[in-house]
C-alpha cells in the first residue's frame, strides 16, 4: 500500500466560492487572486475552475507564464511588478498587467520602447506601509507613467493594500479608504477622467461594500476559508476546497503515565488509545500545531497528542476507542475548518494552505 497522505481539491468549491464573491459585490470585475500555487491547491486545475473571473493576480513573471503556458489567456496581473528591468520585454510580450510600486521600476519603463501596449497598476500606500508610493508622490508618479506612449489609454489604474480588513470594526480601514479615496478622486479631477481603481482583498470584499470599487482582489476566500481574524463571524457560504487526509497506520493501548513521541512531553492521562497517523511536517501539518489540535476520525473529533514528526502524529482515540489501523484521518478541509487547525498552530490558514509540500498528491475531483 502506497503511504496514503493526500489533498483532495473539490474544484465546485472554487467555483462556487467565486460566485459568492461576485454576489458580494456585483458592481466590480474579479481579479482572483491565484498566487503560490492557487495558495498551495495546484494552480492550472483551480484556474480552470475560475474561468468566469474577470483577471488573475500571481506574485512573478515565472507564475504569469506558467498560466500562459497553458492557454490562459486572461488578464494577468503581477502584483509586485517585476523585479528586475530584463523582466519587461516577456511581461509585455505576453500582454501581462504590472503593478508599479517604485521609482526603479519607472525608470525601467522610462527605458522601454515598446510596440505592443500595457496597463499599470500604479500602487499607494495608504497605510499597510509595506509597498507603494505615499500620497504625496503618488500623483507626480502617476504623471510619469501617463507619458508613456505604450500605455493602453484608460490603461493606468490605481491599486493599494488593506492592513487590517479581517478586523471590519478596526479604525486602520476607514483611514486607509478616506487617503485611497482622496487621492483617485484627486487625479480624476486632475486629469478630467475616471481611472479604475481596486483595494479590496477577501475580507473588505465580504464586509465593506464601500471599498469594492471597479476591482476587488478575493484569495483566500476562494480557497474556502474565512479571511476574518478568530474572533469575528463569517455570513458568507464559503466551501472548502482542500481536504488534507491520511490514515492511522498503527493503534495502541497505552498505560497511564506512558508518555507519546520527541521530548516525551505528552503523558497519558489514563489507559488509553493512542493512534499513529501517516502525516507530519515534511507533509505541511504543521509542527507547531499543540496537543490538543482537533482533526476528525471516522468522523469524530480526536486529538493530537505530542510534538508532530516529520512524516508521523499521535493521537488521542479516546473520543474513537473503537478506531483502527487504516480508519481516515481529517487533518482539515470538510467538517474540520483549517482556520480552526491554524489557531491551534498559533498561524493562519494561508500558511498552512500554502505549506502543503509537494509530496502530497492533490487529487481533483468535481462532484
Ligand atoms: C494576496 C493578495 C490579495 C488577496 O488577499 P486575501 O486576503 O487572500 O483575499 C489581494 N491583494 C494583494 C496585493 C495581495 O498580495
Amino acid at each position: 500500500m502506497t503511504r496514503p497522505v493526500r489533498a483532495r481539491i473539490e474544484l465546485q468549491a472554487v467555483t462556487h466560492n467565486l460566485s459568492v464573491a461576485r454576489q458580494a459585490a456585483p458592481q466590480s470585475r474579479i481579479m482572483a487572486v491565484i498566487k503560490a500555487n492557487a495558495y498551495g491547491h495546484g494552480v492550472i486545475p483551480v484556474t480552470r475552475a475560475l474561468m468566469k473571473a474577470d483577471a488573475f493576480a500571481v506574485a512573478s513573471l515565472e507564475e504569469a507564464m506558467q498560466l500562459r503556458e497553458a492557454g490562459i489567456s486572461h488578464d494577468i496581473v503581477l502584483l509586485e511588478g517585476i523585479f528586475e528591468a530584463e523582466e519587461l520585454e516577456l511581461a509585455i510580450t505576453h500582454q501581462l498587467q504590472l503593478v508599479v510600486h517604485c521609482e526603479e521600476q519607472i525608470s525601467w519603463l522610462e527605458g522601454f520602447k515598446s510596440g505592443a501596449s500595457v496597463h499599470l497598476w500604479l500602487k499607494v500606500n495608504t497605510g499597510m506601509n509595506r509597498l507603494g508610493f505615499s500620497p504625496q508622490t503618488a500623483l507626480a508618479m502617476w504623471q510619469r507613467l501617463q507619458r508613456l506612449r505604450y500605455v493602453k489609454t484608460n490603461g493606468l489604474r490605481w491599486l493599494s493594500h488593506l492592513a487590517c480588513a479581517d478586523e471590519p470594526d478596526n479604525p486602520a480601514n476607514s483611514t486607509q479608504l478616506a487617503c485611497f479615496t482622496e487621492l483617485t478622486h484627486f487625479s480624476e479631477t486632475l486629469q478630467g477622467s475616471a481611472a479604475e481603481r481596486s483595494l479590496a482583498n477577501s475580507a473588505a470584499l465580504l464586509t465593506r461594500p464601500d471599498m469594492h470599487f471597479e476591482w476587488v482582489r478575493p484569495g483566500i476566500m476562494l480557497y474556502g476559508a474565512s479571511p476574518m481574524a478568530p474572533d469575528h463571524a463569517l455570513e458568507a457560504e464559503l466551501q472548502p476546497v482542500m481536504t488534507l487526509e491520511t490514515r492511522l497506520i498503527a493503534v495502541h493501548q497505552r498505560r497511564k503515565g506512558e508518555t507519546i513521541g520527541y521530548g516525551q512531553d505528552w503523558v497519558c492521562p489514563e489507559d488509553m488509545p493512542v493512534g499513529v497517523a501517516a502525516i507530519g511536517y515534511g507533509d505541511g501539518y504543521p509542527r507547531h500545531a499543540r496537543s490538543g489540535t482537533p482533526m476528525l476520525v471516522n468522523g469524530s473529533t480526536v486529538t493530537l497528542a505530542g510534538r508532530v514528526s516529520m512524516d508521523m502524529i499521535c493521537v488521542d482515540l479516546r473520543n474513537q476507542p473503537e478506531a483502527k489501523a487504516g480508519d481516515v484521518v481529517t487533518l482539515w478541509g470538510a467538517g474540520m475548518p483549517v482556520e480552526k487547525v491554524a489557531q491551534y498552530a498559533g498561524t493562519i490558514s494561508y500558511e498552512l494552505l500554502c505549506g502543503v509540500t509537494s509530496r502530497v498528491p492533490r487529487f481533483y475531483q468535481s462532484t
